[in-house]
């Protein structure tokens, strides 16, 4: 990822200068920091220690060593002045420029708002250099006894800009931008050892022999174990990395951690391709977590259109996108995404032995003996209900399908509970537990999904429905009408504020009552007017025609339930995506019971 370079370091000249994206790199001490690792890795180092000092309120002291290849006593006053680089003589360079820094802006920038001490020596030459600079002006300039390799030290931050440094954030909020940047290097540079103390106390070590995947491991262990790994090649772009189990989510994007081409960068768009690999997996307006290594001609990439380079801008950037978001449902469909129950949990199952003997617990055992609150008794029409609408999702299943394999092997029923939950158990002896109205949800959206791309989508009512609406409504459903068409409903105005259904999609059934289809649609039209109305028309299509929580289920449709969740592409969420599954291990349970 990588390349050394070792040409002299020069002045750009002007036109080149115009043509790089100007600006402010250095805000903040993490931005410092970051600027100076880039060198460092730039310089080919295989060893790069960062030293921080604070002092109760800020920062006081950046010191960042390495072991790469110096800079020749001759040309250190240079490395600090506006423009002057080693990594690229002219904007042509830019194309096919490996290094992260070519902009020769970053030295400057730090010697301009803080006292900098360099300690350089490049390798074939006896002494090294040392240069002290602030404010811009070189205040020492002398030989002196080195190792090999280039040390920073950065003091006075921000002296000379008395405004940023008010806008710094407190020192907390400062040290922990400061260690994330730090790790995101180790995590993408798992080759050269890195280590991070902080006043002195080692915060950070990433050994320099291991793989995205083992510093993954040592930097976050807990979420480590919930991360899948990805690994896909197409067209010259090869993708590589982790992603998040749906059950470890986001609220922003934060953690998805993108480099391209080895350069860390921040992307809207390809973040949001990796969330759109996700589907209905997670829900609305939330994200995975990742790391991706991705890389490709670095023709294509253009990073030359913000200061910081960590914007980039890849050409046929939709068919690169399609890519991303494809590799992602990929991975997640090859895994075993059921949600498991953490040993962290266990503790709540656990009740202590005092709070079983109290008196409190003995009324609640009373109360739990009646039924629980929203069970409804079985009954006959209730029977027939579930029937009615299992044999829906059966029925159109089975084209599609039966040639499919089933998503999780087959599961031995043991029972209901609470008339809401399926238990059973698989092969390895895990008990597993299913919402059964989240999974016929997704059975239901699944359906209604084929449905919809093989064209399928409407039936034609036996009996028309009359509707009757509110003027308001009766405006909405005139400005929806042609979208309502394409989620299957046939519906046109009938008399004043009356409306006559005459289709409705597939999933809903034929025996489907006006209480129903008045629902739905009211439901849409209250939704309708965001952009993604097909999406919320499918999930309350989904919702509506699926099997309820509370109702209780005989053996045969508890089964049915699950075999026919196991034929979904995704059958570890409903659509909304909330877990339909939940799995206790074997492992777990002997835990429990303390059997290990
Ligand atoms: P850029 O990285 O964009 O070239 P900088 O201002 O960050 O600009 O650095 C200017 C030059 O100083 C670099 O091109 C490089 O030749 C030299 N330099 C900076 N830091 C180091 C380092 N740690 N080791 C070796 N050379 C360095
Ligand atoms: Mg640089």
């Amino acid at each position: 990822m990588t390349s050394v370079s070792s040409t002299r370091i020069r002045i750009l000249d002007g036109e080149t200068v115009n043509q790089i994206a100007a600006g402010e790199v250095v805000e903040r001490p993490a931005s410092i920091v970051k600027e100076l690792i880039e060198n460092a890795i730039d310089a080919g180092a295989a060893q790069i220690t960062v030293e921080i000092s604070s002092s109760r309120k800020e920062v006081s002291r950046i010191r960042i060593i390495d072991d790469g290849h110096g800079i020749p006593a001759g040309e250190v006053p240079l490395a600090f002045l506006p423009h002057a680089t080693s990594k690229i003589q002219t904007a042509e360079d830019l194309n096919t420029c490996r290094t992260l820094g070519f902009r020769g802006e970053a030295l400057a920038s730090i010697a301009a708002i803080a006292y900098v001490t360099m300690v350089t020596r490049p390798q074939g030459e006896e002494a090294g250099t040392r240069v002290i600079i602030s404010g811009g002006e070189v205040l020492e300039q002398g030989a002196i006894g080195a190792p090999v390799g280039t040390t920073l030290t950065i003091e006075e931050i921000f002296f000379t800009t008395p405004a940023r440094r008010k806008f710094l954030k407190s020192l907390a909020t400062e040290l922990s931008r400061l260690s994330s940047v730090i790790e995101v290097f180790c995590l993408f540079y798992p080759e050269i050892t890195f280590r991070y103390l902080l006043n002195g106390q080692e915060k950070i070590t990433s050994h320099g022999t291991r793989t995205l995947g083992e510093v993954l491991r040592a930097l976050r262990p807990d979420e480590a174990v919930q991360m899948l790994s990805i690994k896909g090649e197409d067209h010259g772009i090869s993708l590589e990395g982790y992603i998040s189990h749906p059950e470890l989510i986001k609220q922003n994007t934060q953690r998805i951690l993108i480099a391209v081409n080895g350069r860390m960068i921040v992307s809207s768009r390809i973040s949001g391709a990796i969330r759109g690999g996700y589907g209905t997996l997670i829900p609305s307006y939330s994200f995975p977590v990742a790391v991706l290594v991705i890389t490709l001609d670095p023709a294509r990439v253009d990073a030359n259109i913000h200061p910081t380079k960590r914007e980039i801008r890849i050409s046929d950037e939709s068919e690169f996108l399609k890519f991303i978001t494809s590799t992602v449902k990929e991975t997640l469909q090859r895994n075993d995404l059921s949600h498991s129950v953490s040993v962290t949990e266990r503790s709540e199952l656990i009740q202590s032995p005092d709070t079983q003997m109290s008196d409190s617990v003995s009324s609640e055992y009373h109360v739990r003996m009646s039924p629980l609150p929203g069970v409804h008794e079985a009954s006959l029409a209730g029977y027939r209900t579930t029937a009615r609408q299992l044999r829906q999702s059966r029925l159109q299943m089975e084209p599609a399908d039966s040639a499919g394999e089933p998503r999780f092997p087959s599961l031995t029923y043991i029972g209901q509970v609470a008339a809401t939950y399926l238990l059973a158990s698989n092969e390895a002896g895990d008990l597993i537990l299913i919402d059964q109205h989240a999974a016929h949800e997704r059975v239901r959206y699944d359906q209604l999904k084929r449905e919809q791309r093989e064209g399928t989508l409407s039936q034609e009512l036996l009996v028309p429905v009359v509707l009757s609406f509110s003027p308001s409504e009766v405006h909405l459903l005139t400005e929806l009408k042609s979208d309502l068409e394409e989620e299957g409903f046939h519906i046109e105005p009938f008399g004043k504020d009356t409306w006559c259904v005459r289709g409705v999609p597939v999933v809903l059934g034929r025996s489907e009552d006006p209480e129903a289809i008045k629902e739905i649609i009211s439901g849409i039209l209250t939704g309708g007017q965001e952009s993604r109305m097909h999406e919320s028309v499918s999930r309350l299509v989904a919702c509506r025609g699926a099997v309820k929580a509370g109702v209780i289920l005989t053996p045969e449709q508890g089964e049915e339930i699950i075999s026919q969740l196991s034929y979904t592409a995704e059958p570890y969420t409903c659509p909304h995506g909330r877990p339909t599954i939940v799995s206790f291990s074997r492992v777990k349970l002997e835990e429990l019971f303390r059997r290990r």
